[in-house]
């Protein structure tokens, strides 16, 4: 599997475990982490609303998602 379908498949499944609410984290990790996101050098805006971050250039992770999820790690060591 190309390094490029396998990052894919990893977002694929951790937006399906958020959906499901499987490994979420507790409510206030979530919104430390989305701060830090936020104002992360690495987040990319939303396509519509460009005062919000939606995905992280570095892993290409929804942010929404990826902040959700217990296994989940900032690549950058960030949270
Ligand atoms: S996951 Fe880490 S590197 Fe990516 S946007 Fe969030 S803080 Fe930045």
């Amino acid at each position: 599997m190309s390094a490029t379908l396998k990052k894919w498949a990893h977002g694929a499944a951790g937006i399906v475990r958020s959906i499901a609410g499987i490994g979420v984290i507790s409510p206030e990790e979530i919104t430390r982490r989305r701060g830090i996101c936020h104002h992360c050098q690495f987040a990319r805006p939303c396509a519509l609303s460009k005062r919000q971050m939606c995905s992280c250039s570095v892993c290409g992770c929804q942010i929404v998602h990826k902040t959700r999820l217990a296994g989940e790690q900032c690549p950058m060591n960030y949270w």
